[in-house]
């Protein structure tokens, strides 16, 4: 299937490794000329290069921190400054901890908000008003398998990702008419950084191995088994594609069937 990528233009944010580095990835090698953010300066240039290599395309790429308005409204500008039009967006960050409601702090809901919530809201005020110009345009949010059902001990991720999907579910009737579709995608397990990360957190807290912990995690999802961050992104780049023109709304989850619920 020609996805209709090729020339298109497509930010990926916190894309420096995981699950927006994959989406990257994928979307550079259908054609598209990508470009991505995160913190970290060295990994995300030798993640620019990787790509760059392996896909042939040329990707831009800054340092940044996405609940930074400023940061990411310079960084959307330069790089339609670069490739002349901004067709996709990907928006992402990393996820908050996990801990119980007794012991989480004010301070930990608000950087959690802006975090997951306000960095969505910055990508899209800054890229959705430039698609509309073209009459084209995919926002995609990665988001959770937890806004289908909250995950146990992930009570931040559980909270604030209902608003990103509430966001983008309004956006999408917004901006249906002018071209632009918006899509939620939900990640179950996925073999990343933040899920050793996670893996490890529980298994300090509870006492048992990180290799019972992903046992655990694995005998819950009927494919038995984890997912790849390709196999995710395989699924945005089909909903930032042309065939995927009627598509919009939807909070579609990639989790082996994790989710058992009918919708
Ligand atoms: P990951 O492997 O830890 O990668 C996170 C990426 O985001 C890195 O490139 C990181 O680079 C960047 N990042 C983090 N905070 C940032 C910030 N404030 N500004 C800019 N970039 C930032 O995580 P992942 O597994 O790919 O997960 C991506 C998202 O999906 C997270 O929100 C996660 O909670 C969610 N999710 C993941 C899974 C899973 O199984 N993997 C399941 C459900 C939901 P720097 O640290 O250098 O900034």
């Amino acid at each position: 299937m020609d996805l209709g990528l090729t020339g298109r233009v497509a930010i990926v944010a916190a894309a420096s490794k995981g699950l927006g580095r994959a989406v990257a990835e994928e979307l550079a090698h259908e054609g598209a000329h990508v470009a991505i953010c995160a913190r970290t300066t060295g990994i995300l240039a030798q993640t620019a290069t990787d790509i760059q290599k392996c896909s042939g395309r040329e990707v831009f790429h800054r340092a940044l921190d996405v609940t930074d308005s400023s940061a990411v409204g310079a960084f959307v500008s330069a790089v339609e400054a670069r490739f002349g039009r901004i067709d996709i967006c990907v928006t992402n960050s990393g996820g908050p901890p996990s801990n119980s409601f007794k012991n989480t702090k004010p301070e930990d809901w608000r950087s959690a908000v802006d975090q997951l919530l306000m960095s969505t809201i910055f990508f899209a005020r800054e890229t959705l008003p430039r698609m509309q110009k073209n009459r084209w345009g995919r926002l995609i949010t990665i988001t959770s398998s937890a806004v289908k059902q909250p995950v146990d001990g992930l009570l931040l991720s559980n909270s604030v990702r209902a608003a990103v999907t509430g966001l983008a579910r309004t956006l999408a009737n917004e901006y249906a008419a002018d071209g632009i579709t918006v899509n939620n995608v939900c990640p179950g397990y996925t073999r990343t950084a933040r899920l050793d990360h996670l893996a490890a957190t529980i298994s300090a807290r509870t006492g048992s191995k990180p290799e019972e912990v992903f046992a655990s995690w694995e005998r819950e999802i009927p494919a038995r088994r984890l997912g790849t961050p390709q196999e995710f992104a395989a699924v945005v780049a089909f909903l930032a594609s042309e065939r995927a023109s009627y598509l919009t709304g939807t909070s579609i989850a990639v989790d082996g069937g994790l989710i058992r619920s009918l919708l």
